[in-house]
């Protein structure tokens, strides 16, 4: 054939499509964690456990005492676009879950071996689940693919074995552990210091005691102190601001470093109606707020926890939801940097008026 003519257009086959989903939701082990913690938030578990073998590459494992799963709803646990917290469109402008999409599992069950072992409050037993490619599939040694009874307390755990094993190039690019251990770490800190009412704890395979472990008794300075240390955590002060009229509806609360801490790079802990998020924008104007206060080359810690109203926020930005939009960025932006000098201000007059009297 003439090599100048067009090539013709074909459909991808399932399982590719599958794979390429995938990979833009499980970049790294990180975003398997963070997408199976906010399962475990979604399902009311107050106490939730991490177990990482490789830095979750070999085995990546979240238990929690959440409602559980109905045993007929296994079948489909792993089916892309299936979910239990979202049915139609417009219900997306006022989901109150972490998840809505129906494609963590999915991804997740495409690209590892999973296990899934969940018993219900009132459940006589536990059903255990293996899932290959978004299906139920035969555990190692079993015939059948249906989910097992098992024993078992109230809750789900979910077991990610090999993840990327079938995806080289990602299994070559992250070879490092240990790497991965430090960034799971320090994801489930951030969670762990925005959800003060559960307890968090997170275990490298084959340790006898968790890296971090933080009881749900321990309050949010006391879980900055356990992960920052006892000098970030006497350096904070109370940040909490409303909007007024343009911004009826909006708040927000946190801790902020004052003017006598000073870190290498700007700590910022960011949640937007609960959600963990990035936003380049909103760091670079609160530190141009601190570079008045700090020395050069001197850093804060923020912990930011903002109320948008859900009409106004668009969490189906991007499948990982790591980027958030809302109206009135600019507005809101202004009213956080008006408010942190004030906050900081009022902090630098007071230490003066103790220096001087
Ligand atoms: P989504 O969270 O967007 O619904 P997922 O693939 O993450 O999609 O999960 C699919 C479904 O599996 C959820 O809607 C929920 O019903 C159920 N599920 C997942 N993890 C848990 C858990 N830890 N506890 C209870 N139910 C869960
Ligand atoms: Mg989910």
């Amino acid at each position: 054939s003439d090599s100048s003519s067009a090539r013709r257009i074909r459909p991808l086959g399932e399982a590719v499509v599958n794979k390429i989903a995938a990979g833009e939701i499980i970049e790294r082990p990180e975003n398997a964690v963070k997408e199976l913690i906010e399962n475990s938030l979604d399902s009311e578990s107050t106490i939730i456990d991490v177990l990482l073998k490789e830095g979750g590459l070999k085995l990546l494992q979240i238990s929690d005492n959440g409602t559980g799963i109905y045993n007929d709803d296994l079948p489909l646990l792993c089916q892309r676009f299936s979910t239990s917290k979202i049915t139609k469109f417009e219900d997306l402008s006022s989901v109150k879950t972490f998840g809505f999409r129906g494609e963590a599992l999915a991804s997740i069950s495409h690209i590892s071996r999973l296990t899934v072992t969940t018993k219900r409050k009132d459940a006589v037993h536990g059903w255990r689940a293996f899932y290959i490619d978004g299906k139920l599939a035969p555990a190692t040694g079993h015939g059948s693919s249906a989910p097992q009874p098992c024993a078992g307390k109230q809750g789900t755990v979910v077991s990610v074995e090999d993840l990327f094993y079938n995806v080289p190039s990602r299994k070559v690019a992250l070879k490092n552990g240990a790497e991965e251990f430090r960034r799971i770490l320090l994801l489930i800190q951030k969670y762990a210091i925005h959800n003060e009412s559960v307890s968090f704890s997170c275990k490298k395979f084959g340790d006898s005691a968790a890296t971090l472990s933080l009881s749900s008794r321990f309050r949010r300075i006391d879980r900055i102190r356990q992960v920052y240390g006892s000098n970030l955590a006497k350096n904070l002060l109370p940040f909490e601001v409303y909007g007024g009229s343009l911004l009826e509806g909006f708040s927000a609360q946190g801790l902020v470093s004052n003017a006598n801490y000073a870190s290498k790079k700007t700590v910022f802990l960011l949640f937007i109606n609960n959600r963990l998020v990035e936003s380049t924008d909103l760091r670079k104007n609160l530190e141009e707020v601190y570079s008045e206060f700090l020395p050069k080359g001197a850093s804060p810690f923020l912990y930011l926890s903002l109320n948008i109203p859900e009409s106004q926020v668009d969490v189906n930005v991007h499948p990982s939801k790591r980027v958030v939009h809302f109206l009135h960025d600019q507005e809101i932006a202004d009213l956080l940097r008006s408010h942190l000098s004030k906050v900081l201000e009022n902090e630098d007059a007071r230490r003066s008026y103790h220096v001087q009297t």
